[in-house]
């Protein structure tokens, strides 16, 4: 039997992402309360998920947002202008600098060249809160490709290469070295941040512990990340930011798609018309399976189908699901957990076309956010 909200995902045209309004808004909520309780601030990471028509809804709950760069930077200062808009990146262009420095209330360095090469700019904005990424080179991260503490990492600053002399203009310290973890790797985490760079931190205002923190799962323990938070306010007079992506953004939307055509090579294959390596990448570079509703895993139930993309790329396979009936050219499949890492992940690779964005608003309604077309795919180009 079909809910209600399942019927209306299945009558959208396809391919489609739908941003869930209700679900959002109940990891926004998780998240607010651990502002409330500690007095920390949560910034939405927007490299996760940046669909800015609902940021005047983020900003009812959180602090702000993070960016990557210039871009995302003024994507928040244009539709979350009431809010904190705070960013990092590897190096900054001078002049994307010069744009940064009007509308970002925290910028974070890299380096200490880049600290010192921005300075004197820096200092004549005082309204400006400046910091510095550091590595820790503690990480429980196993795969490299999401390891900002690897081997010969270019993210951050090693204890080895912080020069205590040069902290003038700074007030805060960032980390983010987690990735899908639970408090208790911050909890290790954060030992090891103390224990090589403590003796800055009480020079300093803020502390950023960056994002990776799944605390919108239901496993996560909140008070333990809620008494790390505590410790470091209380021991060192720190104002505490997050800034998580995934945790906002998590089962909060779907990508719809039908079937196109279904085919045999030794086993059933299904051609939908949504690509991994153009509408979730991450299905591939993770990897990670998404779970279609009333799919298994294969071979749980009677028809085992593996679907794939209409692309020419021979790997550009979602997975192998089974169904309770076979698949018919028409159906249509919806896939979950398709808010974070999608939508601002996407490509036109083969020319595919981009799905269109609809909000399922906290009535159930549906509507239509953007929609592209051939023009999208050929000005790029
Ligand atoms: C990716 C990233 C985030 C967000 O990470 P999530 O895993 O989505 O929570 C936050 N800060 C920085 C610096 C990042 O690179």
């Amino acid at each position: 039997m079909l809910s209600e909200k399942e019927r209306k995902l299945l009558s959208l045209p396809t391919p489609c992402y739908v941003i869930d309004e209700a679900a959002l808004c109940r990891n926004l909520a998780i998240l607010q309360n651990v502002e409330r309780q500690t007095g920390c601030h949560i910034l939405l990471a927007q490299k996760a998920f940046s669909a800015y028509h609902v940021y005047p809804l983020i900003a009812q709950y959180l602090s702000g947002t993070t960016a990557s760069g210039l871009f995302e930077a003024r994507l928040a200062h244009e539709e979350m202008p009431d809010r904190q808009v705070h960013v990092y990146a590897p190096a900054y262009k001078d002049e994307d600098f010069e744009q940064l420095l009007p509308i970002c209330d925290h910028i974070v360095f890299n380096s200490f060249s880049q600290w010192k090469h921005f300075r004197p700019k820096a200092q004549q904005h005082p309204a400006v809160s400046f910091g510095l990424r550091i590595n820790p080179e503690y990480s429980e991260i196993e795969t490299d490709i999401y390891n900002p503490c690897f081997e010969g990492s270019r993210l951050g600053i090693t204890l080895d290469n912080f020069e205590e002399d040069e902290l003038d203009g700074i007030s805060g310290l960032h980390f983010h070295t987690l990735c899908e973890q639970g408090a208790d790797t911050l909890e290790r985490t954060l030992a090891v941040v103390e224990e090589k760079f403590g003796r800055y931190l009480s020079r300093m205002k803020w502390l950023n512990f960056g994002g990776g923190h799944h605390i919108t799962k239901p496993d996560y323990d909140i008070p333990t990340l809620v008494r790390c938070i505590r410790r470091f306010q209380d021991r060192y007079g720190l104002d505490i930011y997050l800034e998580p992506g995934e945790a906002v953004a998590i089962n909060a939307g779907y990508l719809v798609c039908s079937v196109l055509d279904t085919l045999k090579n030794g086993r059933d294959l299904a051609i939908v018309d949504t690509s991994a390596a153009c509408h979730m990448p991450d299905v591939l570079e993770m990897p990670y399976r998404p779970i279609i509703i009333g799919a298994e895993e294969a071979e749980v139930l009677p028809y085992t189908y593996r679907l794939g993309a209409p692309t020419c790329l021979a790997g550009d396979v979602i997975g192998d699901y089974s169904f309770d009936r076979p698949l018919s050219v028409g159906d249509k499949l919806i896939f979950t957990d398709m808010a974070m890492y999608s939508m601002v992940k996407n490509n036109t690779f083969n020319g595919m076309p981009l799905p269109s964005i609809y909000l399922m608003t906290t009535d159930g309604d549906l509507r239509l956010l953007k929609a592209f077309g051939y023009e999208d795919f050929k000005r790029r180009l």
